[in-house]
């Protein structure tokens, strides 16, 4: 089922998420309709408050089919850094250059139980380091520096008039 995806500055977003402790077919069911609607919008990631839920669930795609994770967190950063544009389905037609550790590790479990430890870089890292940060209430406008936030509510002051 394609779910309706929660713009900014919708509240639900900026909440934390809870971790999930089992597995049940109602998880099952908000998997299975986090990856549709991440396909069916053409994103490469989506995380479970984009769709008003709080738990700590993504469906991230890079290259190989959507997938979806459990409680995924970054237990370890590189601390090379780089740039790579960003957007995000819920702030329609914004995009962003935004500064990240290139690599990242997660740890995560997939949707059986199994705990798994991935090694992500570039995209997938940048994938990854994005919805992350969603189960946490931060959104990629808080990944930029202050001063470029505010050119952003001007600019958008500029084009409301
Ligand atoms: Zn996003």
């Amino acid at each position: 089922m394609i779910l309706e995806i929660k713009k900014y500055p919708d509240g639900v977003l900026k909440k934390r998420c809870r971790e999930i402790k089992k597995i049940t077919p109602e998880i099952i069911k908000l998997a299975a309709d986090l990856s549709e609607t991440m396909v069916k919008k053409d994103g490469a990631g989506l995380a479970a408050p984009q769709i008003g839920r709080l738990e700590k669930i993504i469906a991230v795609e890079v290259g190989n089919g959507p997938q979806v994770f459990i409680n995924p967190i970054i237990v370890s950063k590189s601390r090379e850094k780089e740039f790579m544009e960003e957007g995000c389905l819920s702030f329609p037609g914004l995009f962003l250059n935004i500064k990240r550790p290139r690599k990242v590790t997660v740890e995560t479990f997939d949707l059986d139980g199994n705990k798994l430890k991935i090694e992500a870089q570039g995209l997938a890292a940048r994938i990854f380091q994005h919805e992350t940060d969603h189960l946490n209430g931060i959104l990629f406008i808080n990944r930029i520096p202050f001063w470029q936030r505010l050119k952003l509510k001007l600019d958008k002051k500029k084009n409301d008039k």
